[in-house]
Parts: C-alpha cells; structure tokens; sequence
C-alpha cells in the first residue's frame, strides 16, 4: 500500500510501500483515502522546518487535510457503516489527566502540548491509501460534498476563529444579540484578511457570508485567478504593492476585524497598528524562522489599552468547527457555484506528490487523489 512519507534524518521525500493497516481495537475505522489537501504546512514539513515521526519510525506519512470512504468498522463503532463519507480531525490528545481541554475532548486547546497530529506530530497522516483511526474523531460528510469535502478542514480554521469572534461580539460593541441570523452578525463592520493562500480565501467567504464587508490585502498584483476569486465573493482586493497599511485605513474606516493569514510576522505587527477601535485581530499563521524587526511596544500597548483590542490566536479545530466547515461548504457552492468549482486546482496521483509539495503551489489547492 502506498504512502508519501518524509523522512527528517537523510531529508528525503517518497513513496514508500506500507503495510494494509488492519482495525486491532472495537471503536476502529478502516478508511479508504479518496483526497489528500496539500498545504503551506506540508511544504514546511517536507522542508524539514517541523514533522516529528511517531515514535520508533524513521518517516512520518504526511496530509493532515483529508476525504475519506469508510470501508470497514469494528464492532463497536455506532456511527458509521461503510460506504459512508468522513474527513478526520487531525489532532489527538494528549495522555495527561490534568489537561482539562483533551480530557474534555478539546484537544484544539490542549494545556500541555504533549498531543500528537495526524500528519504533522508523532502520528501518520491521511496521504497514503487506507488508513485506520477511531470512530469519534471523524466527521461524517454529505455524499452531495464529495468532490469538496476535502476543503472542510483548511476551512475549520476560519470557522473555529469566526465562533469566537461572534461570542465576543455579544459581549463587546457592537452588541450583536445571540439570536442575530449569521448573515447579519458581520452587517456595517469591515473586515481585513491579509493573505490570499488558501486559508485566507476560505476566511474571505467566511467573513463574506457573515455580512462583513471584507477587504483582501497581499503582495500579488492582477492579473491573478486568486484575485479574480476575492472579487467573484464580492471582497475588496487591494495589493501591499498598490497602497500602504495607511492608505488601506483611509480606505476602510475603522477596520473592525483583521484576519491573518499569511504567517509573517512583520506584515502581521504593522497590521496591527491599524486595528480600529473596539477592533479583534485574529492570528492564524504559524511562522517559521524570520528575521527579527524593530517594534515600538509602547504605542502598540497603549493602542490596544485606550482602544479596548483583542488579539487572538488560534489552531483548528475541534467537532463543533468541522461541522460549520461541512455546512459553510455547502452554503457556499449554492451562493458561488462557479467559484466553488475553481477552488481545487487539480488532483493528481502520489507519485507527483513530492513535486507537488515542494513545487510552487499551482490553482488555489491541489489534492492528491487515491
Ligand atoms: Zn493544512
Ligand atoms: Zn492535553
């Protein structure tokens, strides 16, 4: 059976043939993987920046973004039968009885950092043929999703940020009363994603259908599908290259939201000091190693002092992110459907996996399909 691992001792990236994984415990699910995602995250790993082989292996398989078919359930699995469509959450937690969060099955906010990722972190991923995992942290998937579902996890991303944004807006101005229909929570404040990979567009039409008027800033100058992609969902594109943070404020007003997603840690700090009053920002990029910047820390304490700011950070995603994530992908093909068909690039076999990776992204996400 094959897998596309990478190997952090000789750096090496490769098809590898695997033994036919076999369910050995009663809440166990045979998978059959039918989409791999690639992503920014993969990259860094089969760059050797992070990944951690799970313990005893010289080789992690990779792909934390995944689709699957259920192909064969132990006994005491209730939920799902074969045939059925599920996309894995990717982490697991960690053993400590202390650790309220994976204790209470929130594993996303896991104290201790002993948990392990399917794909990332002392445990194989989902780009390989069959995979075996437990019943309970799959997410079953509407078989009208197939050909998106594998969208579902870079999107929880947004999702879980959005949920926490929304709790906090019913406890901060602008007040939003908790019955407040989705489409209108966002109406009258300005959101700004920074980046336009795919985290970001998929934050777009988050933000987007939640009724923000969302802005989209980056590098890349038209012409660009990415650029034509934030305009079809009806976001602003305006280019880092075409007008600074401080024109971008004139343009805006009070920027009430701002969405990271690039994963730099100078563009996010200058970012910042345009939050607008009352503002969250909301980090989703995890940088590697970067040169360090000059900061004023002063100006920007006492901006989030005297403007009552809210930084933010967060890592996807627990059961309740997934589920919005499935729903969002739906809403989503029925207000863009065109969109929707041009998210994923293209699919292509594992052998062109570490090409693929290592490569310059091509489309919006390329899949690796089984
Ligand atoms: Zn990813
Ligand atoms: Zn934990």
């Amino acid at each position: 059976m094959k897998a596309v691992a990478v190997f952090p001792g000789p750096q090496e990236v490769k098809i590898v043939e695997q033994e036919f994984p076999r369910l050995t415990q009663p809440d166990q699910v045979l998978l059959r993987i039918l989409d791999a995602g690639i992503c920014g995250t993969d990259r860094e790993i089969c760059s050797f920046e992070y990944g951690t082989p799970p313990p005893g292996d010289d080789y992690l398989v990779i792909g934390h973004e995944s689709l699957a078919e259920v192909v064969d359930v132990g006994t005491a699995v209730e939920r799902l039968a074969p045939g059925d469509l599920v996309v894995p959450s990717v982490r697991r937690p960690c053993p400590h009885p202390c650790c309220l969060a994976c204790r209470s099955g929130h594993q996303d906010y896991c104290y201790t950092g002993d948990f392990s990722e399917r794909g990332i972190k002392e445990a194989h991923g989902y780009m390989a043929e069959y995979v075996v995992d437990h019943e309970q942290y799959m997410n079953v998937v509407p078989p009208h999703l197939r050909d998106i579902g594998v969208l579902a996890e870079p999107l929880t991303i947004a999702e879980k940020a959005v949920a926490q944004i929304f709790w906090m807006m019913q406890q901060r101005p602008p007040w939003i009363a908790p019955e407040t229909p989705r489409e209108e929570r966002g109406q009258g404040l300005s959101a700004l994603v920074l980046g336009i990979g795919p985290v970001g567009l998929l934050g777009a039409m988050v933000l987007v259908t939640a009724g923000f008027t969302t802005y989209v800033y980056s590098r890349e100058l038209p012409p660009s599908p990415r650029i034509d992609l934030v305009e079809a969902i009806g976001a602003i594109y305006v280019s880092s290259q075409a007008a600074t943070f401080g024109q971008l404020t004139e343009q805006i007003g009070n920027i009430d939201l701002i969405y990271e997603a690039v994963g730099h840690s100078h563009f996010a700090l200058q970012a910042l000091q345009v939050l607008g009053t009352n503002g969250i920002f909301v980090l989703t990029g995890v940088p590697g190693l970067q040169a360090f910047v000059e900061a004023d820390p002063a100006r920007l304490m006492r901006e989030m002092v005297l403007k009552n700011q809210v930084l933010l950070g967060t890592v996807n995603a627990g059961p309740d992110a997934f589920a919005s994530a499935l729903r969002d992908l739906d809403r989503f093909r029925r207000r863009w459907p065109a969109v929707v068909s041009t998210l994923i690039g293209g699919r292509y076999p594992p052998e062109q996996a570490p090409d693929l990776i290592l490569g310059r992204p091509a489309g919006i996400k390329s899949v690796i399909a089984f």
